[in-house]
């Protein structure tokens, strides 16, 4: 079984320096890993508050240099290493995060990257085994151009993905094909398009080519925040697929079934059904 634990459900700028909605990325638990997806602002603060140790972290994944997404890294880096006493766990990221590009300087430093065991730069494409799950990553078009996201195969029980920003460009649908979750960053609602990111409109044409078993929606920004339960609805009429708008504590159980799980606080409950 695979849990995903959503630790941040906001993206973007001005949801990031609100905190209206957490920015702490996406927790994935397999039998042998404890993967970090995308430690934006807050991650390290709510693994410890949800009880989740970044002690226990054996591999964390950038997909691209955008602090949103990438600001926490350093000092889950130093959790994983266990205060660098010793080289430890996985670093998955994009060229921009380890070495910088034209746009954006580097966002680990060398210092860091030295209590790694291990760093796999991560391109379209490039598929490894980490762990008891297998990884392809997949192509996005955002304004850090070496942006990335990540398809996930397990063992058992299919495979589900996350596209990480990015906006729609032809052929996107088909890096999602045959995944049985699909987890979108959609910033903007429908009819509000923004060069670099998703809107709804854009996941319903993904969900339509690359018709997944479940979608989930995430990394709202201050327009989607206080609609993206409508919004996903709306996905799931035009596609037909049962799709979710996340909220922060979500857990999903990923095996022969897929199950969302709400958390129990009821603040995080509000945004779900406002
Ligand atoms: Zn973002
Ligand atoms: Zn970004």
């Amino acid at each position: 079984m695979v849990e995903l634990i959503f630790l941040g459900t906001g993206g973007g700028r001005f949801v990031m320096i609100t905190q209206r909605r957490r920015t702490g990325g996406i927790r994935i638990l397999s039998e042998d890993l404890n993967l970090h997806l995308d430690p934006g602002p807050g991650a390290l603060i709510h693994s410890i508050d949800m009880n989740l140790d970044p002690q226990k972290i054996n591999a964390i994944f950038v997909s691209h240099s955008h602090p949103d997404h990438v600001n926490d890294a350093e000092v889950l880096v130093e959790a994983m290493s266990h205060g660098a006493r010793s080289r430890r766990g996985t670093l998955v990221a994009s060229r921009s995060v380890i070495h910088g590009n034209d746009i954006c300087e580097q966002s680990i430093s060398n210092y860091h990257q030295e209590m790694l065991e291990r760093i796999i730069e991560a391109s379209a494409d490039k598929r490894f085994r980490l762990g008891d799950l297998d990884f392809k990553v997949t192509r996005a078009v955002h304004s850090d151009p070496d942006t990335v996201g990540f398809r996930v195969k397990t063992d058992d029980y299919g495979e589900f993905a996350y596209t990480s920003d990015s906006e729609y460009f032809d052929g996107i649908e088909q890096y999602y094909e045959g995944v049985r979750l699909l987890i979108l960053c959609v910033l903007r609602p429908s009819g509000k398009p923004w060069k670099g990111h998703m809107t709804t409109d854009d996941a319903v044409k993904i969900i339509k080519g690359s018709k997944p078993e479940m979608a989930i929606i995430t990394h709202f920004g201050m327009q989607m925040l206080y609609r993206s339960w409508r919004e996903a609805k709306h996905i799931e009429e035009e596609t037909g697929v049962p799709t979710r708008a996340a909220v922060d504590g979500m857990k999903i159980t990923f095996n022969e079934e897929i199950k969302v799980n709400l958390p129990r606080r009821q603040m995080d409950l509000g945004s779900f059904i406002s």
